[in-house]
């Protein structure tokens, strides 16, 4: 069963084109599914009509299977996070989990028996006596979960909840985040912008652009597989490559643009002349950076690769057929089915 869907769910703000329009999206039990797109695009008002928090201007919004559009928040069985998540300053961490069992009536025993639970699922059970401020940005971060897991909800409705962490905590409250998502398997909608946390977190990702779904897939599928080159481009870093030719789009990853082998091509490859004009050397790879044509391209390799390329020269690169996405110019739909001539 669903336990979110959507159902030609939108949005129209007053003097504005439509924030969300007609979505719809239907999460799997236990999913993380993420809404990623880039901002503005309309994923924060899209999780608030989940949410409760915003009324739509159409459509419907069902939580197991029941039709909640107009039901208020605390009827929707929902938790939400939000990248502004508010602790009480003057609060201890124990009474900040604690609060919305408090509102709830729920007795002194049940209480502590959750916040424990709750608190050592997120790893905090040391911090209970303390006030926010003696806190670090992730733990306060756990304690805003764990508060909205003392309320056994449905589904968790997180929006950009990382967004205050410095790149190294992000990293691991990325991985703590999905860690304990698993353990409570707890359907999870997550906004982000972030692509790397949007392919490392999400069982399935939905790109979302201008207030609509543009694809909807596990992150190998967006990534392998996009359905237009708003998709191909938005995802992977350095992005897709996009070449025209032969009034197509041929579209290619980075790591997929080689230097070609001698005598090799027509045999189930293209060669394109790339003329490089700088390198960069990360580390663990290299990035060349040049043109075809008029077009923008970026090769990608290992940084021990064998592989000399001064720049201000053109080299002979090539790309295997299976490797070759085709883009409609005009539209920048994919073109399934037979490869074009190219
Ligand atoms: P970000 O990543 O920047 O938070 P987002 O994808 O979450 O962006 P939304 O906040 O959903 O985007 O906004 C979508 C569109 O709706 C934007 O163009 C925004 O300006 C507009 N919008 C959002 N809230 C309102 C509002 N209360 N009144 C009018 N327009 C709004």
């Amino acid at each position: 069963m669903a336990v979110v869907e959507t159902r030609e769910l939108t949005k129209h703000f007053a003097g504005g084109v439509a924030a969300v329009d007609g979505i719809d999206l239907a999460s799997t039990d236990g999913e993380f599914l993420v809404l990623l797109g880039p901002s503005g695009c309309g994923k924060t008002t899209l999780l608030r009509m989940i949410g409760g928090l915003e009324p739509p201007t159409s459509g419907d919004v069902l939580i197991g299977g029941r039709v909640v559009t107009h039901l208020p928040p605390r009827a929707r069985q929902i938790a939400m996070v939000f990248q502004s998540y508010a602790l009480y300053p003057h609060m201890s961490v124990y009474n900040n989990i604690a609060f919305p069992l408090k509102a709830q009536k729920v007795d002194k025993a049940t209480q502590q028996q959750k916040v424990q639970w709750a608190a050592s699922i997120l790893g905090i059970d040391q911090l209970l006596k303390r006030k926010p401020r003696q806190l670090s940005g992730g733990q306060r971060q756990r304690v805003a979960l764990a508060r909205a897991l003392v309320r056994d909800p449905n589904v968790f409705l997180l929006d950009e909840p990382l967004s205050n962490l410095d790149a190294q905590r992000r990293a691991s409250a990325r991985d703590e985040l999905q860690q304990f998502q698993r353990r409570v398997g707890t359907t999870t909608i997550y906004v982000t912008h972030d692509q790397v946390e949007a392919m490392g977190m999400g069982d399935r990702i939905a790109v979302i652009d201008r207030g609509r779904v543009r694809q909807l897939g596990t992150p190998r599928e967006i990534y392998d597989d996009p359905a237009d080159t708003f998709v191909a481009t938005f995802l992977g870093s350095p992005p897709m490559n996009l070449v025209p030719r032969n009034g197509h789009l041929l579209g290619f990853r980075p790591e997929h643009f080689v230097p070609a082998e001698p005598g090799a091509s027509g045999a189930g490859s293209v060669t394109f002349p790339f003329h490089v004009h700088r390198e960069e050397y990360l580390g663990v790879e290299r990035l060349l950076y040049g043109e075809i044509g008029e077009a923008k391209a970026v090769a990608r390799f290992p940084a021990g690769a064998p592989l000399a390329a001064t720049p201000g020269e053109t080299y002979e690169f090539a790309v295997q057929t299976k490797e070759l996405k085709v883009f409609d110019r005009e539209s920048g739909l994919r073109r399934h089915g037979e490869v074009p001539r190219l």
